[in-house]
């Protein structure tokens, strides 16, 4: 079997006025995601996708361009050996970037699709995973910067849903993002898991204002409260209290998150599926945290494609967390790009799907009706 064809399409649609959550990176204003189609010689088509890396069309263009050269004409179940050439090739010199890595990660993931689909088998089952209950908690571009009041009735109702866990968005000034775990604490009792994601907004001294209030509410984990390259930012908060800290989806590639893993600052790893280098990719990352007794917990974005790869791989790890739900009220990325990518079950849940590869149908004509648009997505 060979690969034929490699497409990328860039696609986004405009958060309804009125629905726009704030958070630490700013106000989203509109959603944008990329889709890989991979086509083979034998008919069969795999999807995946790259996250957008704020610039959706520049990583569609590397994956039409550059990469599809390197790849077409290779086997495409020989995932691991596309994955080595593109490094050789792309990421181990000039090109190891956020936007490469993205690219990479899509074609990964239609790879992946491709095998499941030849073999018949769900991709869970092909990890050598089984179709198993995935803890969930509720987060997405949801539970933003907004009145204490308001946030904890939202949050009421996430849980009346069947979430179990939930994130609320921090990365504010500390005493009205305390107030605002403080009301969501009140709110949903002591048997709601809240975790919290500071966007990168905190500076070490926000961290050490709000870190007694966190570890007085039970906040499971703090999230990146700086970038990813603050590394001994990361080594000094994690001495300013006893909330774990997490980060990753702003890691790319194995190697990066040996040094996060190393440096025993982040105990939560997060990587994406669609940016830290795929299933291949965060399979190897998954297995350095089990080494080091971390579980993990992927972050998802931006469609139903990342997330039901998301809820394979979590089935097929021996150190499973948390599947990272989409709270958004307003998502045709989640519910309309490939159906609906999961259920939350009774218990706060989501489990593998089981058709073939991912087990979902893409929806051409949502990706023909939602064109790219230009511009920044937070503002
Ligand atoms: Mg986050």
């Amino acid at each position: 079997m060979r690969i034929t064809e490699i497409k990328a399409v860039p696609v986004s649609f405009r958060v309804p006025e009125g629905q726009n959550v704030t958070l630490g990176i700013g106000r989203a204003v509109k959603r944008d995601a990329v889709l890989v189609k991979v086509t083979t010689d034998e008919g069969i088509i795999g999807w995946g996708e790259a996250h957008h890396g704020r610039c959706p069309g520049a990583i569609a263009k590397l994956i039409d361009t550059t990469m599809s050269d390197l790849v077409l004409g290779m086997d495409p179940l020989d995932v691991h050996g596309v994955w080595a050439k593109v490094y050789k090739m792309q990421l181990s010199s000039h090109g190891m970037g956020a936007a490469a890595a993205m690219a990479q990660s899509g074609i990964d993931i239609a790879l992946w699709d491709i095998r499941g689909k030849v073999s018949g088998w769900p991709l869970y089952r092909l990890l050598g995973g089984g179709n198993r209950p995935i803890a969930a908690y509720g987060g997405g571009i949801a539970l933003g910067w907004q009145a204490p009041e308001s946030l904890a009735e939202e949050a009421l109702a996430y849980v009346a849903q069947g979430n179990r866990a939930l994130k609320l968005r921090v990365g504010d000034a500390p005493v009205i993002d305390v107030a605002r775990v403080r009301a969501v604490r009140e709110a949903v009792g002591d048997s709601v898991d809240i975790l919290v994601d500071a966007n990168t907004g905190y500076s070490l001294d926000d961290v050490r204002r709000v870190m007694p209030a966190y570890e007085e509410l039970g906040v499971g984990w703090l999230e990146e409260p700086f970038p990813p390259q603050d590394y001994r930012n990361y080594q000094i908060a994690a001495g300013l209290g006893r909330v774990p800290l997490a980060a990753g989806e702003n890691h790319f590639t194995r190697f990066e998150f040996t040094r996060m893993i190393e440096d025993r600052a982040v105990r939560f790893a997060q990587p994406d599926l669609s940016k830290a280098g795929g299933i291949s990719e965060c399979t190897r990352i998954a297995i350095l945290c089990s080494s080091w007794k971390m579980s993990f917990n992927p972050h998802t974005s931006a469609t139903g494609i990342n997330m039901a790869a998301t809820i394979h791989l979590l089935a097929a790890v021996d150190n499973p967390g948390y599947f990272e739900g989409d709270l958004a009220r307003h998502n045709p990325f989640r519910d309309e790009v490939c159906g609906s990518p999961y259920e939350l079950d009774e218990d706060g849940c989501v489990r593998p799907k089981d058709g073939p590869g991912l087990g979902v149908e893409v929806d051409e004509k949502f990706i023909a009706a939602h064109p790219l648009i230009e511009g920044p997505c937070y503002v």
